[in-house]
C-alpha cells in the first residue's frame, strides 16, 4: 500500500516523500482510513511504529479538504494533548514536517517556559494545537484559547497521561471541546483505566492494535545480571569499560538515582547527559539534542521523562534499576534493535528486585539470559533487606527525603 492509496493528497505526499517515508507503516495503514472516515479510534501502538504520522497525516488531510470553506481567520480545529513536554515538541516537529507545503498552521504550548510568546502565536491563529494539559487549561482560563471549533481531539500516550495523574484535566479538556468532535486515543498499552476513559468519552470507537505490547523484539539480546544493590555502579562501569559500546540509554527509577549515576559517570570521563522531571525544559531539550547529535553517547533517564521520545539507533539499553511495572521493561528495551538492527538490553537485578524479574518474564514469555561471569555476583541466597514498617515509615525512606521535597510534595520522575 502507498500513501496515495490512503487518499493523502499532493502537498502532504511531497513532504512525506522528502521525510524519506516510502510506504505507510502498519499502524498508518490501519488507522488513516478510519480517521478520514471520521471514526473515533482507540489505537494501541508504541513509539517507533509511526503512530504520530498515523494521526497527523489524516488530520492535515481533513483540514486541507475543508480549505475551500470561507476563511474566517484561523480557529483551532485539531487539538493534540500530550502528557510530556518533550513529546509535545516532537509531535509539533512532525506536524511542521508534513505541513511544509500547506498553509495550515500549527503550534505547541507546554508548561515550564514563559507563557507570553505562546500567547502571541496563539493570538495570530492556528489550525492545529499541540499541548500539555496544565498549560492548555491555563491558557483557556485566560481566554487565549477557544476550543469551540475543535473537530478532532487526540489523546496521545493516554496510559502515561493517566499514570501522571492527568485524568481530571483530560476530562475537563474533553468537555471544553464541542460535543460532535472526533476523538482519537493513542496509548502504548490499554490498561483498565484507559479502557474506562475510552468507553466514557469515545463514541463506538474502532480499535487498532499493532505489535503485541507484551512482546519484545527477537533482535534484542536480553541479559540479566544478579548484583548487590551497592555494586550496581561498579558493574555499570565495568560493563561500559569492557563490553557496552555505542549509543546507550540507562534507565533509573528516580531523579535522585539519575543524578547520582550521572555524577559518577562524568567523573569517570564518560560523555553523559540526563533527563528527568526536575530539570528545566531547556536542560532536557539540550540533553536530547546532544544525544541525538552524538555529542554525548550515554543518556540517563527516568521512565516518565523518556517515554514517547523518538530516539533511534540505540545500541544498548541498561536497566540499572528494574521497573516495578513489567510493561515498562518492554517500553524500555523497545528502544533498541529498531528497524531490524541488533540491540542489547542489560538488566541489573538486586535481591529486592527479584520479584520484578518474575513478572517481567511472565509478561514477555521469555527467560532472560543470566550472566554469572562478572565481578560482582549476588549471593543466590541473598534475601531482600526488609525494613520493618511502623507508623512513621521506614528509616530508609525518612533518610532519603529532603525537607524541600517533603514541603513541595514534588513528583518523583
Ligand atoms: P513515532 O512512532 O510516531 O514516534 O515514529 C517513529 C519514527 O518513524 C519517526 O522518526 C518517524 O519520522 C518515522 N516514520 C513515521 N512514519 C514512517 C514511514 N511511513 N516510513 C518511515 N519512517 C516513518
Amino acid at each position: 500500500m502507498s500513501f496515495k492509496d490512503l487518499k493523502i493528497s499532493k502537498p502532504i505526499l511531497r513532504a512525506v516523500a522528502e521525510a524519506g517515508y516510502d510506504n505507510p507503516t502498519l499502524v498508518q495503514e490501519k488507522t488513516i482510513p478510519l480517521i478520514l472516515n471520521k471514526k473515533d479510534v482507540i489505537v494501541s501502538a508504541q513509539t517507533g511504529t509511526g503512530k504520530t504520522a498515523a494521526f497527523a497525516l489524516p488530520i492535515l488531510q481533513s483540514l486541507l479538504d475543508q480549505q475551500d470553506a470561507p476563511k474566517k481567520g484561523k480557529t483551532i480545529k485539531a487539538l493534540i494533548v500530550s502528557p510530556t513536554r518533550e513529546l509535545a515538541i516532537q509531535i509539533e516537529d512532525n506536524f511542521k514536517t508534513y505541513n511544509t507545503y500547506t498553509n495550515l498552521r500549527s503550534t505547541v504550548v507546554y508548561g515550564g517556559t514563559s507563557i507570553e510568546p505562546q500567547k502571541d502565536v496563539l493570538k495570530k491563529g492556528v489550525d492545529i494545537l499541540i499541548a500539555t494539559p496544565g498549560r492548555l487549561l491555563d491558557l483557556h482560563k485566560q481566554d487565549i484559547i477557544n476550543l469551540d471549533y475543535v473537530e478532532t481531539l487526540v489523546l496521545d500516550e493516554a496510559d502515561l497521561m493517566l499514570d501522571m495523574g492527568f485524568i481530571d484535566d483530560v476530562r475537563k479538556i474533553e468537555r471544553l471541546c464541542t460535543r460532535e468532535k472526533q476523538i482519537l486515543l493513542f496509548s502504548a498499552t490499554i490498561p483498565h483505566k484507559v479502557e474506562q476513559l475510552g468507553n466514557s468519552i469515545l463514541k463506538t470507537p474502532e480499535r487498532v492494535e499493532v505489535a503485541q505490547n507484551s512482546s519484545t523484539s527477537k533482535n534484542v539480546a536480553q541479559l540479566l545480571y544478579y548484583v548487590p544493590k551497592r555494586n550496581k555502579i561498579e558493574l555499570c562501569l565495568h560493563l561500559l569499560r569492557n563490553t557496552i559500546k555505542g549509543n546507550i540509554i540507562i534507565f533509573r527509577r528516580t531523579k535522585f538515582g539519575v543524578d547520582k549515576l550521572e555524577k559518577t559517570l562524568l567523573k569517570n570521563g564518560y560523555k553523559v547527559d540526563s533527563i528527568h522531571g526536575d530539570k528545566s525544559q531547556t536542560a532536557r531539550q539540550d540533553a536530547l539534542k546532544k544525544f541525538k547529535k552524538g555529542d554525548v553517547n550515554i543518556l540517563i533517564a527516568t521512565d516518565v521523562a523518556a517515554r514517547g521520545i523518538d530516539i533511534t539507533d540505540l545500541d544498548a539499553v541498561i536497566n540499572f534499576d528494574l521497573p516495578n511495572v513489567p510493561e515498562t521493561y518492554v517500553h524500555r528495551i523497545g528502544r533498541t534493535a529498531r528497524a531490524g538492527s541488533k540491540g542489547m538490553a542489560y538488566s541489573f537485578c538486586s535481591a529486592d528486585e527479584k520479584n520484578y524479574i518474575k513478572t517481567i518474564q511472565q509478561l514477555i514469555q521469555l527467560q532472560l539470559d543470566i550472566i554469572e561471569d562478572h565481578p560482582y555476583p549476588l549471593d543466590p541466597k541473598a534475601k531482600p533487606i526488609v525494613h520493618k514498617s511502623n507508623k512513621t515509615g521506614s528509616k530508609h525512606r525518612k533518610g532519603r527525603k529532603s525537607q524541600a521535597s517533603k514541603k513541595k510534595k514534588k513528583r518523583w520522575y
